[in-house]
């Protein structure tokens, strides 16, 4: 049986990380992006945040996020989705946290988010599995699928 990443629970590649997965993930974004009617219109845009913001909050501690961070991450992605705030005004809050003392990463002794989901409806390898073809929808629904679970999880 093939091991599965203990933070989402995808199947792991053979001899590898779910971090590759992740790197598979921006290369199948960059095929997305080749077509020019989703790199117009910051739809390619809008997809990178869920996209990114999907993998991190389904691994908090792999990708090394202050649990303030993931707080912040996980407000401006439900922010986002639910059309409160645009991709521009979750940058420039992006920006003010990190212009302030705050920092993303964490250092030793700094608070790791575990979230205590038992299994998460949508991981990494159902958004690859499904290549260019309606990519940009898909990681919409891996970002809400996440938000959902989390809520339900009541982490
Ligand atoms: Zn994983």
């Amino acid at each position: 049986m093939a091991a599965s990443c203990p933070e989402c629970g995808a199947a792991l590649p053979e001899g590898g990380a779910c971090i590759d997965h992740f790197h598979a993930l921006l290369l199948l974004e960059y095929e997305v992006l080749a077509d020019p009617s989703v790199a117009s219109g910051g739809r390619g845009e809008v997809a990178h945040f869920h996209a990114v913001s999907s993998y991190v909050l389904q691994h908090p501690e792999g990708m090394n996020y202050t649990a303030e961070a993931v707080v912040g991450l996980r407000r401006s992605l439900a922010d986002h989705l639910a059309g409160r705030i645009t991709l521009a005004e979750q940058r420039s809050r992006v920006r003010r946290a990190a212009d302030g003392a705050t920092r993303v990463t964490r250092r030793a002794g700094d608070e790791v988010t575990r979230w205590h989901v038992a299994s998460w409806p949508m991981t990494v390898t159902d958004v690859l599995s499904g290549g260019v073809e309606g990519y940009c929808a898909r990681v919409a629904r891996w970002a809400e699928s996440i938000l959902r679970t989390l809520d339900e999880a009541g982490a």
